[in-house]
């Protein structure tokens, strides 16, 4: 039951520009990188954007993955457009919050599990009758105190171990992080210079296949303004939001 609204005729222009522009940017960052990425998925990152932006992308590019970053917007976004559309919940995560989300029949992955509570209330509250829930483990690379996730090293290495063994209505789909606004700017979109946060993520990664004797885990990194960069380094999962939407209003706005 698909209850949302189509955009006007110029708004459906403008999300298609946009998204076109991107996905060939980001096909062509991913041909210039064979060995770590040779596909590579667009999140089209919609929060605090109205449900018709969302299912203009949809009927009109095809756009099946979208990101949204609080629980109560993702859910009443859910009942009012296509059940073929695969939500990501980017946002940061509270446990409380957990049932509600993974109750929803095609979240497609919550990107920012950084607790073993977090990820035990999730497999709990998976029904059974839905597919099981993809979850990335969010690592704070940039080490800064705003950032959720946890720190790179022993801890992901347990919830990993955690999620892979003990929670069978999740799959352990990867690692994901965000940038510091710093790190972002000084190595930039094409610029040869390499992000050492998203180095980490890679390491980390590396590490765990190794440890858990796991392979083929995914890295979410990358949005507007680096994604380019981070599948120079490996990103299979890129999370761009302004370039495809435009600015966004402030959250209380709205
Ligand atoms: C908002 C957000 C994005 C998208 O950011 P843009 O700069 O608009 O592309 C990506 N990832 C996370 C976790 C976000 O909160």
């Amino acid at each position: 039951m698909s209850e949302a609204a189509m955009p006007d005729q110029e708004r459906v222009g403008v999300l298609t520009d946009a998204i076109t522009h991107v996905r060939e940017k980001v096909a062509a960052a991913a041909k210039r990188n064979v060995v770590n990425a040779p596909v590579v998925r667009l999140v089209a990152v919609s929060k605090l954007k109205p449900a018709s932006d969302i299912l203009g992308l949809y009927k009109t590019c095809g756009q099946e993955h979208f990101g949204e970053n609080y629980v109560q917007e993702l859910v009443e976004k859910a009942k009012v457009l296509p059940a073929e559309i695969k939500w990501h919940f980017i946002g940061s995560l509270q446990s409380n919050k957990c049932s509600m989300l993974a109750e929803i029949p095609n979240l497609y992955a919550v990107e920012t599990v950084d607790s073993l509570k977090k990820a035990r209330r999730l497999n709990d509250a998976r029904p059974a009758g839905m597919s099981p829930l993809n979850v990335f483990i969010q690592v704070n690379t940039s080490g800064e105190a705003s950032k959720s996730g946890l720190a790179p090293g022993a801890d992901v290495d347990e919830l990993a171990a955690y999620i892979a063994r003990e929670c069978a209505r999740l799959t352990l789909k990867g690692l994901m992080t965000i940038g510091s606004v710093a790190m972002s700017q000084a190595s930039g979109h094409g610029a040869a210079l390499e992000n050492t946060e998203f180095a980490v993520l890679v390491a980390q990664k590396a590490r765990l296949e190794a440890a858990l004797g796991l392979s083929g885990l995914e890295l979410s990194m990358g949005m507007s303004e680096d994604y380019e960069r981070a599948i120079a380094q490996g990103s299979t999962s890129v999370r761009v939001g302004s370039l495809i939407f435009g600015a966004r209003p402030p959250r209380n706005g709205h």
